[in-house]
């Protein structure tokens, strides 16, 4: 999953930013709200977290403006603790959700976590994958009695298709969604860690379309 993070505090933006890497988040940060605006119509983010107060663009003006545009990216937006009118008005200009300020970075991190899965249609609140259960937190698979240790990159390719369950993936969307803006995007990367996927969870769970991409099927 890959988030657009923007907030002009560079202290807190450095902070979430190092917390929602650690989490298993690609995080495109920046303090700029004009930057924020067009990185947010152009790059296909799994969800944002939005300051409203910001110095160059007001978040509120944003995220407006990403609505008039039909743009359904999912939005968390930071508020003051104390200004609830500035949540009614962030919730009425098409915010999904909002965190007041001053935040513990796990509340931000659930309540992500719970948007993304909402926006999915994944009424569970773990995902589960060949019968194991994706932990969140730890990046592990969970079964009865075994733990499937993942790499940061695995879980996060894991984690998206899990979402798209019998979706035809390209290798540039999952690119996409598993790397930050400026990382080096070699899409043929992707299909090294598709099968390490196949070899720890076996080789049905992922199948291949030829010349389109892959397909993730979810073995009840
Ligand atoms: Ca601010």
């Amino acid at each position: 999953m890959r988030i657009l993070l923007v907030e002009d505090d560079d202290a807190l933006r450095a902070d979430l930013e190092r917390e929602l890497e650690a989490a298993g988040f690609a995080v495109d940060a920046t303090a700029s709200g004009i930057d924020a605006q067009h990185l947010g119509a152009e790059e296909p983010y799994d969800a944002a977290i939005l300051d409203l107060g910001l110095p160059d663009r007001p978040g509120l003006e944003i995220l407006r403006d990403w609505r008039a545009q039909e743009n359904g990216l999912p939005v968390i937006i930071l508020t003051a603790r104390d200004a609830w009118y500035e949540r009614v008005d962030g919730l009425e200009a098409g915010a999904d959700d909002y965190v007041g300020k001053p935040f513990h970075t796990e509340e931000l991190i659930a309540r992500l976590n719970a948007l993304i899965r909402r926006r999915h249609g994944v009424p569970q609140p773990q995902i589960q994958v060949a019968g194991y259960t994706l932990d969140e937190a730890r990046q592990v698979l969970r079964g009865e009695d075994q733990v499937i240790e993942l790499t940061g990159t695995e879980f996060k390719l894991l984690r998206y298709m899990a979402m798209h369950p019998g979706e035809v993936l390209s290798k540039t969307q999952l690119t996409e969604h598993v790397y930050e803006y400026d990382a080096d995007k070699d899409s043929n990367v992707i299909e090294v860690y598709i099968n390490r996927l196949r070899h720890k969870l076996g080789r049905d769970l992922i199948r291949t379309r030829r010349g389109q991409g892959y397909v993730f099927q979810p073995v009840d």
